[in-house]
């Protein structure tokens, strides 16, 4: 028996160049080789009379080859050999391209089974590249249900189903994690059996079977992993906060809280006084109040002593958050520091000694808040924003500056409830779902290139009105292939030709940290009537006096993100819009956008968005801080997630606490999950 950690190379037929080949797949060993599952499968099973075939249907047939094959030099590295074979119900003829080896393996008068697509390519009615084998072979490329594998060059289907089977038969399947009364009572496979059916299954209802076990299995690790975290939470004992009267902070405010607000940092409250780490997502609409949310949390940790990290993903936002809790703060005798990137090194220095020397009560800060300079005198409370742009290793590193502090996630991204069930497994969620009193709806458009006049109309009817507008576009530069507005070669052509009367100016994402600011502070003046911006401004941004979005090529965005950016209008008292473009025609788009013109909802917009696009793209290119998962589709697999988080937590109870070969297996698989995730986060 070999393990499953041997390096493929020990394989008979793999040499350097094929292992080169399985390493782009990043297969390096035969447990990798197991765990390369198919995406797909083709049911060979079937024999077809060759009457039968039918164009563009794949097929097996069993035939008698009819003719000597003949091979024709048609050019330069290109052979052509033809066959005619027949059944009893009829004739068709063979084509293949350089296959020196059906031109030699083909015999006059053989019968083999074949497996192809009849088209009209190539020369007339037939199949072109075949593959086939004797009737007396065991089925290895037809006469069974072939796995589809994600494949790479210079390595085909056949060769990969081959070298996965010989690791299938040398070294034992992964071992079982999930004991037999849970698989009993969620209808699960053993491992053994999943393992060996999603390689080589007997009936399609069999590989649903064994995919399903495999779904199961990484939603179950997933999420025993995170109620491990919060069980081990749970035990850990922290000082309960005996100072909750917040009335100096609520008398200090321009408006009454919303109640929804008020119920929210009711629950933060209530865990701040338990005397274990809160662990809380704070999850509402853009423009639903979070920051005051998190400032009264942050107000409550002051009374009891304790200093709040606020950690922004953007430095445009954690300067913003700094600017409105520095003027709230201050009257309330807290101190507020900021620490970036790109501020100079003597104002980091600064700041970092006001932390350390604990006379800083709270810093807001991005990413710099991280480094190991940073120290605090007595972390108690941190906070993130918009946390799906950090990754769980992130949070951990920042809280790893405070004893067991107390976590606050503020999700500005309305989340769907399975998907929030999965990303913050761990947390105790609190729901904003109001917006503060006096909010519009903000009327939203989609249309085409004909409006281009209308559209610049309406962007000086606004800026004559004293009201300023957000142009985005997809892209910083021109980028021919994607045929979108790039940002900076866009504003040049509204400053010169279409609005040389009116202020435009630009932000993206690469110009310099400083840059940006300055950018985007001077549009927060009313420095410039159009700002042109990649989605850099996506987040947080408050400009009440913003009154129009332009989103140039909209269809090249996800729903939620265009609703994110259409949220950083309407935020002042004027009737605010949203003009979508796009060239698009594809029906498909068309309805999406036309979901977002119809609704202001950001949980329905992301309902929509996961339906559509799935969860890859409904988090953007930027990791989600979620592990990837390699068997299951988080928009298909709902069902099995609901029934694995069941699962896992009857494991908890029943199993948390045991030392058995499998519990031990089990807790050694969400170590290697966790640490895989954390590894492709940043
Ligand atoms: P988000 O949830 O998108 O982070 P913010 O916290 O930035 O929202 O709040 C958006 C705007 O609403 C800010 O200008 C904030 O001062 C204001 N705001 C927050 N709560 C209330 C409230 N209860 N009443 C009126 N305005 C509020
Ligand atoms: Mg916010």
């Amino acid at each position: 028996m070999a393990s499953r950690s041997d390096p493929v190379t020990g394989l008979k037929g793999v040499g350097p160049a094929r292992a080169k080949q399985l390493a782009n797949l990043n297969i390096f060993t035969l447990g990798d080789l197991i765990c390369h599952f198919p995406r797909g499968y083709e049911d060979r099973t079937k024999l077809v009379p060759i009457a039968e075939l039918r164009a563009d249907t794949p097929a097996c047939f069993r035939a008698v080859v009819m003719s000597t094959p003949r091979t024709a030099h048609i050019r330069k590295g290109m052979d052509l050999t033809r066959v005619t074979v027949a059944d009893y119900s009829g004739r068709i003829n063979l084509t293949f391209f350089n296959s020196k080896f059906a031109a030699e393996a083909l015999q006059y008068g053989g019968e083999y089974i074949f497996y192809g697509t009849v088209s009209g390519d190539y020369g007339g009615y037939g199949i072109t590249n075949p593959v086939f084998e004797t009737p007396d072979s065991p089925p290895a490329a037809t006469r069974r249900i072939m796995p589809i594998y994600p494949l790479t060059a210079g390595l085909n289907n056949g060769t990969l189903t081959k070298l996965i089977s010989l690791a299938l038969a040398l070294c034992d399947p992964p071992e079982e994690i999930i004991p037999a009364e849970i698989r009993q009572e969620f209808d699960i496979l053993p491992a053994e059996t999943a393992y060996q059916v999603i390689h080589n299954p007997k009936t399609m209802a069999e590989a649903q079977a064994a995919k399903r076990r495999l779904i199961f299995e990484e939603f179950f690790v997933f999420s025993a992993g995170l109620s491990l975290m919060r069980a081990a939470r749970a035990e850990k004992k922290v000082s309960a906060y005996a100072h909750t009267d917040l009335t100096p902070f609520y008398e200090s405010l321009p408006f009454a809280l919303t109640n929804a607000q008020k119920r929210a940092i009711r629950e933060i409250l209530g865990d701040l006084q338990k005397g274990t780490p809160m662990n809380r997502l704070v999850q509402g609409d853009v423009g639903s109040g979070k920051t005051m949310v998190a400032a009264a949390a942050a107000y409550c940790a002051y009374l009891n002593g304790f200093q709040t990290a606020l950690m922004a993903p953007t430095e445009i936002l954690a300067e913003q958050h700094y600017e409105s809790l520095g003027k709230l703060f201050a009257p309330l005798g807290l101190h507020t520091v900021l620490l970036t990137g790109s501020q100079t090194q003597k104002e980091k220095r600064m700041a970092r000694e006001a932390l350390s020397s604990g006379e800083a009560h709270i810093v807001v800060g991005t990413h710099a808040l991280i480094s190991e300079s940073t120290v605090f005198a007595n972390l108690g409370l941190v906070i993130t924003d918009e946390q799906h742009r950090f990754g769980v290793d992130q949070r951990g590193r920042l809280s790893a500056k405070g004893h067991d502090p107390h976590i606050l996630v503020m999700s500005a991204t309305p989340i769907p409830r399975t998907l929030a069930l999965l990303m913050y497994g761990d947390l105790d969620v609190s729901v904003l779902d109001e917006l503060p009193p006096g909010r519009q709806k903000v009327d939203t458009f989609l249309v085409g290139e004909s409006y281009r006049a209308r559209i610049n109309a309406f962007i000086r009817k606004q800026a004559e009105a004293g009201h300023q507008c957000f142009v985005v576009c997809p892209a910083v530069e021109e980028n021919q292939e994607l045929d979108v507005k790039a940002a900076a070669a866009w504003a040049e052509t509204l400053r010169k030709t279409v609005f040389p009367d009116l202020r435009v100016s630009l932000l993206h994402g690469q110009m310099k940290g400083a840059e940006k600011e300055a950018a985007m502070a001077a549009f927060a003046r009313g420095e410039a009537d159009v700002l042109v911006a990649t989605t850099v401004i996506e987040v947080g941004v408050d400009v009440p006096n913003a009154t129009l979005m332009v989103i140039e090529d909209a269809d090249r965005f996800g729903l939620s993100q265009l609703h994110q950016l259409r949220g950083r209008v309407g935020r002042g008292s004027a009737k605010s819009y949203c003009i979508l473009t796009t060239h698009n025609r594809n029906e498909d788009t068309i309805r999406r956008l036309k979901a977002l013109c119809a609704t202001n909802d950001g949980f329905k917009i992301a309902e929509e968005d996961l339906k559509l696009r799935g969860p890859g793209d409904f988090f953007g290119s930027r990791q989600s801080g979620l592990p990837a998962f390699r068997v299951a589709d988080l928009s298909l697999d709902m069902t099995t997630l609901r029934d694995a988080q069941q699962a896992s937590k009857e494991w908890i109870e029943r199993f948390g606490q045991s030392d058995t070969k499998e519990a031990r297996a089990l807790r050694e698989r969400v170590a290697a999950l966790f640490a895989r995730a954390e590894g492709t986060m940043n």
